[in-house]
């Protein structure tokens, strides 16, 4: 079967891990300060204004946490991922769930103004960036677990918003080594905050913290796939257009001023369930990128996030896919659609 997706893990990784175990130092170290300010370089933002964690479900907890989310009203989409709803509840906001804006799987930002929330959280669905008002009456998280390289007028996404958070867990753009997280801003105090509230250990107040920590391992490894994602974007952007080519009714990516980074492959179908059906009988494996029953909210009126539910699927697409292949997916799924 052909996998829907797969990290890309080889030698430089297997060689980074070995040097962490080595060295004897496998906990939060060296290896996590440099892997943080690697992202800043990357995001172009100075030194020390990222704080790795253990996974971007953490980030997200810290970011509402830093913003002072209890009790405040927290907007979010209810066509995303769960750990979104989880950290609005560990932190005892209270959720306000949105839907899409009309035949795109982002959140309609601009509901959020008109529902009066406190803090939004906006991810990036499937590696396309999300229009974000500059102006805007609410505090805003980016989300770019799924997004991480993606661009807006030509600056990396992310630093929109007072606060942004990646995720590096196994099939996501890159990976430290199966879990990991991060929380970006512009804002240095912010940062101090999120970082402050990470280290646990050995301190001489009683402030409540938590261990959020990534290991060195994880960040040896993360470090390396930072390093190759400019290559990993460049293959999913060149499976995404052979998938295009083929003639697939693809969901609507691009606009004049964002670059996308193609972490999912969504096309349009009338019967996503028989199409997932077939393409398993030829050896593929293809899924509802985001299926019904885990939207994040059942009790509201989501016309967008339900077509979408109902009408799309999402076909392999990841950096180690060879192109021939994804040549032959698209000419099987394009003979059912
Ligand atoms: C994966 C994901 C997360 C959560 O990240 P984890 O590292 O799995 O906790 C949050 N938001 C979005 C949009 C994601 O895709």
């Amino acid at each position: 079967m052909i996998p829907h997706n797969l990290p890309s893990l080889g030698a430089e990784e297997q060689a980074a891990a070995i040097r962490v175990l080595q060295s004897n130092w496998v906990a939060q170290g060296p290896e996590v300060e440099a892997f943080e300010n690697e992202l800043c370089r990357f995001l172009n933002i100075p030194d020390g204004h990222a704080v790795a964690v253990s996974s971007g479900s953490a980030a997200l907890y810290l970011a509402l946490w830093a913003l002072d989310g209890k009790k405040k009203r927290v907007g979010l989409p209810v066509y995303s991922c769960a750990a979104l709803r989880n950290a609005v509840g560990m932190v005892e906001g209270k959720p306000v769930y949105i839907d899409c804006a009309e035949g795109s799987p982002n959140i309609n930002v601009s509901n959020a103004g008109r529902d009066g929330v406190d803090i939004l959280i906006a991810p990036s669905m499937f590696g396309i960036p999300v229009d974000v008002p500059v102006e805007r009456n609410f505090k805003l998280i980016e989300d770019i677990a799924q997004s991480l390289g993606a661009k807006d007028s030509g600056e990396r996404i992310g630093l929109r918003g007072e606060v942004g958070v990646c995720s590096f867990y196994a099939t996501k753009l890159i990976t430290a080594g199966g879990q990991g997280g991060a929380v970006i801003s512009k804002n240095k105090l912010l940062i101090d905050k999120i970082r402050d509230y990470r280290e646990f250990d050995c301190r001489d107040d009683s402030k409540l913290r938590f261990n959020f920590q990534m290991t060195d391992i994880q960040a040896a490894i993360g470090r390396v796939q930072l390093n190759r994602l400019p290559d990993f974007i460049q293959k999913r952007k060149q499976l995404f257009d052979i998938y295009n080519q083929a003639g697939l009714d693809l969901l609507k990516t691009s606009t004049k001023s964002h670059d996308v980074v193609y972490y999912r492959v969504v096309m349009h179908c009338t019967d996503p369930i028989s199409m997932i059906k077939r393409s398993n009988k030829n050896g593929i494996c293809a899924i509802i990128p985001v299926e019904q029953s885990e939207l994040l909210d059942f009790s509201g009126n989501y016309p967008f996030s339900i077509a979408l539910v109902k009408t799309t699927v999402s076909l392999p697409a990841y950096p180690s896919l060879q192109p021939e292949v994804a040549k032959k997916i698209a000419s099987i799924v394009k003979e059912y659609s």
